[in-house]
């Protein structure tokens, strides 16, 4: 009776077993024809939790001023996380003057590349400094304070941070140069040579055969209240590359990208422009604590780093 019972289960074990595996393999069938009619590969799941982390161990640190302890502590954050992404991280350091308070600093762009090995490439950048002066703050009083810069300057670097990590895990379609300028943010309203130093130090030390394909600089996309309208020169000189991310926003029904030309801005990425990077700017320039003691993490949501996460991941990935 023993015995025979045993073999009973023994057999109704097998024809389960092999019911399942057929489950299974039918499954797995059905997923792989899906997979190759879609004609790419899966898109990497961007993390927006682990992204937002990101933004607030920047702050964590203080304002990152040029010069100030605060930078320097932030500067090697930066290059420690990048390294457990990829080997290939370097500083650009290059010296320049703060220009109101003449004093002499040292900056440092931080950039990480990714599968060097490929000829197709793309530059994604931020700038990872703060501005030292919150000049735009409603009370005159907090003027020469500095600014935390949660979503200038902290954002973009987020998303960036948190791309280095899942392309160190999936290679995408594409070698990527991830670069963090510094100095962007101590310019003069008006002055656009005192702005962008540090991507105005790279375009001018860049070795002779770079040519990614194309360039995408991300500032002020933090914004809980996030409204991305298309920047005027990046519409007017890298239309290819406004059209590919607007439309990649639109089929992932993000409707913070919104398809309509509205500021002019002066960023990083007109440095790249002129050697002649197609680089767009995405960015939101509607954030009301711009350059005032306000712009803190709290102002910033992980689902506005999200949308921003998921177009780039698409376009490496698709
Ligand atoms: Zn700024």
């Amino acid at each position: 009776m023993k015995n025979f019972s045993h073999i009973i289960i023994h057999q109704a074990l097998v024809i389960l077993f092999g019911f399942f595996n057929k489950q299974l393999l039918l499954t797995g069938i059905i997923f792989l024809m899906f997979i190759s009619s879609c004609g790419g590969q899966s898109i990497p799941a961007f993390n927006k939790q682990n992204s937002f982390q990101y933004l607030e161990k920047q702050c964590e640190f203080g304002a990152r001023v040029p010069g100030t302890a605060a930078h320097l502590k932030c500067r090697d954050y930066l290059v420690a996380t990048l390294r457990n992404y990829t080997n290939l991280v370097t500083l650009q350091p290059f010296q320049t003057t703060m220009p109101t308070y003449q004093k002499p600093v040292t900056c440092y762009n931080i950039i990480a590349n990714f599968y060097p090995n490929q000829t197709r490439r793309v530059l994604l950048c931020a700038h990872w400094d703060t501005r030292p002066w919150a000049d735009r703050d409603p009370d005159p009083a907090n003027h020469r304070q500095p600014v935390l810069g949660a979503n200038d300057g902290a954002s973009g670097v987020a998303v960036l941070l948190e791309i280095a990590r899942i392309i160190s895990i999936v290679p995408p379609n594409f070698g990527v140069d991830i670069v963090l300028f510094d100095a962007e943010d101590f310019g003069t309203y008006g002055q656009n040579d005192t702005w962008a130093l540090g991507s105005k130090q790279f375009a001018k030390n860049v070795v002779k055969n770079y040519h990614p394909e194309f360039g995408i600089l991300l500032d002020l996309i933090g914004d809980a209240n996030q409204e991305i309208y298309i920047e005027q020169n990046s519409y007017q000189y890298a239309r290819s590359i406004v059209d590919k991310i607007w439309n990649i926003a639109q089929r992932l029904r993000i409707p913070e990208f919104i398809p309509e030309v509205k500021y002019e801005v002066y960023d990083d990425h007109l440095s790249l422009l002129e050697i002649g990077i197609p680089c767009i700017d995405i960015i939101d320039f509607d954030y009301q604590h711009w350059h005032t003691i306000s712009d803190t993490p709290d102002k910033c949501s992980p689902e506005s780093l999200d949308n921003v996460g998921r177009v780039l991941l698409t376009v490496l990935f698709e």
